[in-house]
C-alpha cells in the first residue's frame, strides 16, 4: 500500500483528502515539486535524485507565497525516506510534494492563511519517449512572464499556461509544446527546459529568459562540460534557430533527457537522435541510478545498509 504525508502524519494515501473549499484549490496558490527516485537492482537500493535541492526550491518558492513551512529541507528529505520505506518502494517512482493554503476560505490573497504540506508517491514511468525522441510544436501560447506569474517559481496556477500549450500540441498530433517568452525568444517546454546543439556547442536559454531554474538543467550543464567536454552557452535563442539546430533535447525531472526529433514541420537531423544527446542520456541514466561514483552526491539512499 502507498502512504502519503498529510497534515503532519504518514497515512494511507486514500486517507489524504482535502475539502472542495480549500483556498489554494480555487486560486492555484500552491507550490509543488517533482522528484524522482531510482531503483538500483544490483545494490538493492533506492536513490532519491537531488532530494535536498528540490525541497530547498519548494521552501524558497513557498516563502515567496508567504508560506512559512515548519520544516527544513533536511527534515522533508527524512519524511520522504520514511514514506518510501513504509510504502516498500523497490522500483522507479516519482514523488510529488505540494504546499498549499488549507483554509476553507475564499479571497485570493497570501496573508492570514495556514500553509500545509503534503507528499505522495506517483508511478509515472517514462514521461516522454526518451529513446526514439518526440515531436514538438512551437506553441501559440507565450510562456507566462516572470512579472505576471513568476516562471521562476513552481506555482500551481502557472501550469494553466503549460496545460494550454501541451493540449494544443497534443491535439495537433505532437507530443510536447515549446513555448516562446513574451519577447519572442525560446523559453522552455510545458514542463522541461530546452537545449539545442549547434556546431558541437550546447546552447540553452539563460535564467532571465522567463524559465524555471531547472535542477536537471543544472545537472545537464555539468555533464555536458565535465563528461562530454562540450561548451555550454546560456543566451537567448531565436525560434528560427530551433529548426536549423543539429540536435534539440528537453530536460526535466519527469522528462529526464528527451530528444526532440521534429519541431513543427521540420525534422531535426532527419528525425534521428543526435550523438551528443545520446551520450548525455547514457551518462545521466547511469548517474541517477548510482552507477557513477563521482555523482553519488546527487543521490540520497533510502534504505539503511
Ligand atoms: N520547466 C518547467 C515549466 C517545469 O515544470 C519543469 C519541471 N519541474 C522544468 C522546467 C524542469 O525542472 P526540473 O529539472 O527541476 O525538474
Amino acid at each position: 500500500m502507498d502512504y502519503a504525508f498529510f497534515e503532519g502524519k504518514i497515512v494511507p494515501v486514500e486517507e489524504a483528502k482535502i475539502s472542495i473549499m480549500t483556498n489554494s484549490f480555487h486560486y492555484g496558490t500552491a507550490v509543488f515539486e517533482g522528484i524522482r527516485a531510482y531503483w538500483n537492482e544490483k545494490e538493492e537500493q533506492l536513490y532519491i535524485l537531488f532530494a535536498k535541492a528540490h525541497y530547498q526550491r519548494l521552501i524558497d518558492n513557498a516563502k515567496c507565497l508567504m508560506m512559512n513551512l515548519p520544516y527544513t529541507a533536511d527534515e522533508l528529505v527524512e519524511i520522504t525516506k520514511e514514506l518510501l520505506i513504509k510504502s516498500q518502494i523497490r522500483e522507479d517512482v516519482y514523488i510529488r510534494p505540494i504546499a498549499y493554503f488549507k483554509d476553507l476560505k475564499l479571497t485570493p490573497k497570501l496573508i492570514d492563511y495556514t500553509p500545509e504540506i503534503a507528499i505522495y508517491i506517483y508511478r509515472f514511468g517514462r514521461y516522454l519517449d526518451t529513446s526514439k525522441g518526440i515531436k514538438a510544436k512551437v506553441s501559440s501560447w507565450r510562456r507566462n512572464d516572470d512579472n505576471s506569474i513568476p516562471s521562476r517559481w513552481k506555482v500551481a496556477g502557472a501550469y494553466v499556461n503549460s496545460a494550454l500549450a501541451k493540449t494544443e500540441a497534443l491535439l495537433a498530433g505532437y507530443d510536447e509544446a515549446i513555448l516562446l517568452n513574451s519577447q519572442g525568444y525560446v523559453a522552455e517546454g510545458s514542463g522541461e527546459n530546452i537545449f539545442i546543439v549547434k556546431n558541437g556547442k550546447a546552447i540553452t536559454p539563460s535564467l532571465n529568459e522567463h524559465i524555471l531554474e531547472g535542477i536537471t538543467r543544472n545537472a545537464v550543464i555539468t555533464l555536458l562540460k565535465k563528461e562530454l567536454l562540450v561548451d555550454v552557452i546560456e543566451r537567448p535563442i531565436a525560434r528560427s534557430e530551433l529548426y536549423t539546430a543539429d540536435e534539440v533535447f528537453l530536460t526535466g525531472t519527469a522528462a529526464e533527457i528527451t530528444p526532440v526529433i521534429q519541431i513543427d514541420h521540420v525534422k531535426i537531423r532527419n528525425g534521428e537522435v543526435g550523438e551528443i544527446t545520446r551520450q548525455l542520456q547514457e551518462v545521466y541514466f547511469k548517474a541517477v541510478r548510482g552507477e557513477i561514483s563521482r555523482y553519488k552526491n546527487w543521490l540520497t539512499p533510502v534504505y539503511e545498509k
